[in-house]
């Protein structure tokens, strides 16, 4: 293709994927999808891209692999399978994998990848399906300088912001300690309007001081847990997603699962984990993240 326009090959057409493959395709690259399910394949057709019925036949003249898949598993096999794309794709091209999956599988796949001759970056997001269709998603991307800056156009394209976390592995590094912390600090939030509820506090008060001084945080300020102080905040819109409470909980087990294999102590990472495992076992999974005030006062 001329220019800097590329034949990319995007495997993973769901709620993340669909929107960014179509973001490319406006932006006048010639994209070829590949997904199991057939409304997504009619979904790239209809925005002007094109459909392979295999991940061989969609590889085999990209310049550009994007993956955008459930886990870790899924991953392994888009890469490494029998009709993947390490053994169907051209040396010398470049793999970009946006999933959000375990930091070993990432840095397994990419050394597969290195073997096999092609630059590979693990590129989780975040932004939510929002993000995804309105391309202002954050990259945190984890790579060689080289691949790095070769995916950079592609990733304005389905972004507004790409960090360079460092070598494999550092993207998904990155985005499972910082949505480790979002957990948390979300619980941390909910329990002090808990708190503040039974000693007979105005939220709005706590809200208040809170924002303004030590205990302000994300979770406070642009996502409030309680309807009231944060107009755009789920709780305003009866806790609909927003940041689902089981991706949430896929994130705490990610990074539970690296803090056990690495020996990092995050206990307040596992209790995370456990309160967001309840929740979602009581109904609360395809809530925002922020409904577990709810659960919490229901008490456990
Ligand atoms: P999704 O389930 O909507 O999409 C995944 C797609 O992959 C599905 O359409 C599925 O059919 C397809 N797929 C699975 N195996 C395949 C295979 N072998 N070949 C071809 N297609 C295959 O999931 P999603 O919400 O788009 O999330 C994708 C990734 O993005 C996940 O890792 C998730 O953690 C991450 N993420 C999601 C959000 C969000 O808000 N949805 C936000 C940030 C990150």
């Amino acid at each position: 293709m001329s220019g800097d326009l590329r034949k990319i090959a995007f495997i993973g057409l769901g709620n993340m994927g669909g929107p960014m493959a179509i973001n490319l395709v406006k932006a006048g690259h010639e994209v070829t999808g590949v997904d199991l399910s057939p409304s997504a394949q009619e979904a790239i057709k209809k925005a002007g891209g094109i459909c392979a019925q295999s991940i061989s036949a969609a590889v085999k003249e990209a310049e550009v692999v994007v993956t955008m898949l459930p886990a870790g598993k899924h991953v392994d096999a888009v890469y490494r399978g029998e009709d993947g794309v390490l053994k169907h794709a051209k040396p010398g091209t470049l793999l970009i994998d946006c999933s959000t999956i375990d930091v070993e599988s990432a840095r397994k796949v990419a050394e597969a990848a290195h073997e096999a001759g092609m630059h590979m970056i693990d590129a989780p997001v975040s932004g939510g399906a929002v993000g995804a269709a309105a391309g202002t998603l954050t990259f945190m991307v984890g790579g060689s300088d080289e691949a790095v800056e070769q995916a950079r156009p592609l990733l304005d394209v389905m972004g507004k912001s790409v960090v360079h976390a460092g070598d494999a592995g550092a993207g998904q590094a990155a985005k499972i300690c910082n949505n480790m912390l979002l957990g948390i600090s979300m619980i941390g939030t909910c329990e002090a309007f808990l708190l503040a509820e039974k000693l007979g506090l105005d939220p709005q008060k706590l809200f208040d001081v809170a924002s303004t001084s030590s205990g302000q945080c994300w979770s406070l300020t642009s996502y409030c847990p309680i309807p009231g102080p944060v107009s755009t905040s789920p709780a305003n819109n009866d806790y609909k997603p927003g940041f689902a409470a089981a991706m949430m909980l896929k994130d705490l087990h990610l990074a539970r699962e690296a803090a056990d294999s690495f020996g990092a102590e995050t206990p307040m990472g596992h209790r995370a984990a456990e309160l967001y495992e309840q929740f979602c076992n009581s109904d609360g999974e395809n809530r925002d993240f922020s409904a577990i005030i709810q659960f919490l006062r229901g008490g456990s």
